[in-house]
């Protein structure tokens, strides 16, 4: 899918987010599974779950405005801190992300990035911190990119180490060796109603609700399989119609409306009928 298309794609979510959280006050006084509610089908639920949780920090402790209070602030890390305080505060401090790493790395020929941040900070522009973050991070994404590095009209080309082999720097990290998950799911209907869950604090897409299942088989015909990856975990669903002993039962017309995991929305999709 194409940026343009990505970005057409979530604008009625953005409309109707905005519309039911038009402050941060709105946002931090929102229970969290609304919240959820309202981001449900874009993914990524961690974001809403940090967005919603910083909201409430916001609330209660105030706009920060420095890089170190921003670093209090749940869900935001040292790039985000770093990029915030620079490019909002005018204040030194790195905004170091995979761009920064990559040209750090190839301007000084080194096959590790671990000392980007120390490098950012010891060439910083200090009178503009935020356009030269910018610069940086627009250097790697535009010029020096992972694959085919436009040395040529790169405007620091005389200065770099790495030239004659950039695609060298930094040594690319060895891929992590897959996980195998297989779950049954089993999709349970009584009065117009399907068996549900919702998942507890420490489980996966905790707060999302998802259709019961098991790593072994339920006693029910399999009607169809469901794959889906989450970092190195590839994950395989098997769905069969089975009966399953629940207390919690979600109406069919009210499960689109659900914040649920992608895999289990796949599922209500393709297997519920009407
Ligand atoms: S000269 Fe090439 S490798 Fe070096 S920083 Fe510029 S684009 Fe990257």
């Amino acid at each position: 899918m194409c940026q343009q298309t990505q970005v057409v794609t979530v604008i009625p979510y953005w409309e109707r987010w905005i519309t039911r959280f038009p402050t941060v006050a709105s946002l931090a006084q929102a229970p969290e599974q609304e919240v959820l509610q309202y981001w449900a089908g874009l993914g990524y639920y961690q974001r809403a779950r940090n967005l919603h949780r910083a909201a409430m920090w916001f609330a209660k402790v105030g706009f920060p405005t420095s890089y170190a209070e921003w670093l209090q602030v749940p869900g935001v890390g040292d790039y985000t801190a770093g990029a915030i305080a620079s490019i909002c505060f005018n204040q030194p401090t790195p905004a170091v992300d995979g761009n920064v790493r990559r040209v750090y790395a190839r301007l000084n020929a080194q096959a590790s990035a671990s000392g980007a941040r120390t490098w950012a900070a010891g060439v910083m522009d200090a009178q503009c911190p935020g356009t030269w973050n910018q610069a940086l991070m627009e250097l790697g994404a535009r010029i020096c990119k992972p694959r085919n590095p436009d040395c040529k009209n790169c405007p620091v080309e005389k200065f770099c180490s790495g030239k004659s082999s950039p695609e060298k720097y930094p040594t690319p990290t060895p891929q992590r060796a897959s996980i195998l998950i297989e779950r049954y799911v089993a999709l349970c209907r009584r009065e117009g109603k399907w068996a549900m869950r919702q998942a507890q604090p420490g489980e996966w897409g905790e707060g999302l609700w998802e259709f019961p299942s098991k790593e072994s088989p339920w006693d029910g015909e399999v009607v169809g399989v469901v794959r889906h990856t989450i970092t190195h975990h590839r994950i395989t669903l098997k769905v069969q119609m089975a009966d399953v002993d629940t207390r919690v039962w979600q109406a069919a017309l009210d499960i689109p409306h659900l914040p649920m995991g992608s895999a289990h929305r796949r599922i209500a999709q393709n297997f519920l009928g009407g």
